[in-house]
């Protein structure tokens, strides 16, 4: 039997950072390290800071190579179906067949993808489209990042480059984008399109509080200014940024067309600061859609893991297709039943109430008065994301739920089961899910 606890490391190539993570196959992360994106970089300064990451995370989690299954890697452009890059407009990847060079240094599986890609898969995972199959991913910062999960998987296209929703056209006639082309969404949403188009307004006279909040320099407009402007009513700044969301809603009710998604998730720094601004819009335009009328409007919902989503979408990228079960099985602790009618989990024996997480850590309550399972005691409970959570009760023992916490377990889709211990050994046991248990005995 595998003892040793096995890791993946997920990578985020950034233009600034690279920033990496050890996570466990259940997603916990043991260790993380950043540095800094070596100037003018090009595949041997990228190579050499990922090797770097490598090691440093090894040591900070205290394990030796041979504990790593998998490595991905996320970054910043244009990754081709078998790993290579095609393009990377901000470092010097291009052309790099960055998923041979490393499959070749280190022997384990590699995944190289796009950096929202894998954040969209990341959120899929943990964040906020857990659970759901079909996913289109919108990032508005500078620029707009997008992915897009159908049935579960990303699509990438023929050649990798697909679900670029930042350069879809959303006005032939309108402003010239970045990548070149003329009207494209980011052209209007992206934070350096709503730059030049308050820029432009003050320049022609108008008076806007924008040019007091950015200060005497003027020199960048921030997301966080364009959000006080908006909070101030300032009639430039929320002219343009009306716009800049009835374009993105309206790009969002095609994209529904398109892929007849379950839910949005929108992320990225114009809606970590402007997000009450733009979502009401966004999902008002998806119930008012008069031909998807008979349908279910998609959710729409804000990314939770913030700058980690791109390391751990790499993460549940490798991990993705792997036999999860002899890798989970020797993450997750192995339950016994023993002769007593107690349980013990590994070696220890429990004896009082207790619990082992989805990351695999024991835990014992904060606070539990049977025979309620309060909805604080299932939060706790079901902290880092299980999909099943198993609740043993002993002989002459009872418990239920409180409503609200069957409430929540429903609105998180965690199916939880209320059995005697010996059923809940043998299920916890076998199930391939990420898993919670409870013991009351
Ligand atoms: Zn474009």
């Amino acid at each position: 039997m595998q003892s040793a606890e096995k890791y993946f490391i997920g990578i985020d190539v950034g233009g600034t950072k690279v920033y990496g993570g050890l996570v466990t196959p259940a997603g916990a992360v043991a260790a993380q390290h950043k540095e800094a994106t070596p100037p003018k970089a090009g595949p041997k300064e990228v190579l050499e800071v990922i090797e770097k990451l490598v090691r440093e995370l090894l040591k900070a989690g205290g394990v030796p190579f041979k504990s790593v299954i998998g490595l991905g890697v996320a970054v910043p452009g244009i990754v081709d179906n078998t790993g290579r890059v095609v393009v990377t407009p901000n470092i010097g990847l291009s052309g790099m067949d960055l998923k041979k060079v490393l499959e070749k240094k280190y022997k384990v599986r590699v995944v190289v993808g796009n950096d929202v890609n894998f954040g969209v898969m990341g959120e899929k995972w943990l964040g906020a489209g857990r659970k759901a199959q079909n996913i289109i991913g919108i990032f508005p910062g500078t620029g707009v990042g997008g992915g897009v999960i159908v049935k579960g998987d990303f699509v990438t296209g023929h050649q990798g480059a697909a679900a670029e929703l930042g350069h879809m056209c959303v006005d032939p006639k309108g402003p010239l984008c970045t990548c070149g082309n003329a009207g494209c969404l980011e052209a209007v949403v992206g934070r350096w399109a709503i730059e030049r188009d308050i820029r432009a307004a003050v320049r022609k006279g108008e008076k806007s509080i924008i040019t007091d909040l950015s200060g005497q320099k003027f020199t960048q407009i921030k997301s966080g200014t364009i959000a006080k402007a908006l909070k101030a009513k300032d009639p430039v700044v929320t002219r343009i940024v009306a716009h800049a969301a009835e374009t993105l809603a309206a790009a969002c009710v095609s994209l529904n067309h398109v892929f007849n998604t379950e839910v949005f998730i929108f992320g990225g720094g114009m809606i970590e600061a402007c997000g009450d601004f733009f979502l009401p819009r966004i999902e008002k335009a998806l119930k008012k859609d008069p031909f998807f009328k008979d349908l279910q409007t998609p959710k729409v919902l804000v990314a939770k893991l913030g700058d980690d989503a791109g390391m751990l979408g790499a993460v549940a990228a490798v991990r993705q297709g792997l036999d999860l079960k002899a890798i989970t099985g020797a993450y997750y602790p192995k339950l016994r039943l023993l002769a007593s009618g107690k349980v013990a989990v590994n070696a220890t024996l429990i004896e009082k109430p207790f619990y082992v997480r989805a990351d695999g850590k024991l835990k014992e309550p904060d606070e539990f008065v049977p025979p309620h399972i309060t909805s604080d005691l299932v939060e706790e409970l079901t902290k880092k994301g299980p999909d099943a959570l198993f609740i043993a009760v002993g002989k002459n023992k009872r418990l239920t739920f409180s409503p609200k916490a069957a409430r929540y377990l429903k609105k998180k889709k965690i199916a939880a089961y209320i059995l005697p211990l010996a059923r809940v050994v043998k299920a916890y046991n076998l199930s391939e899910e990420r898993k919670a248990v409870f013991f009351y005995l």
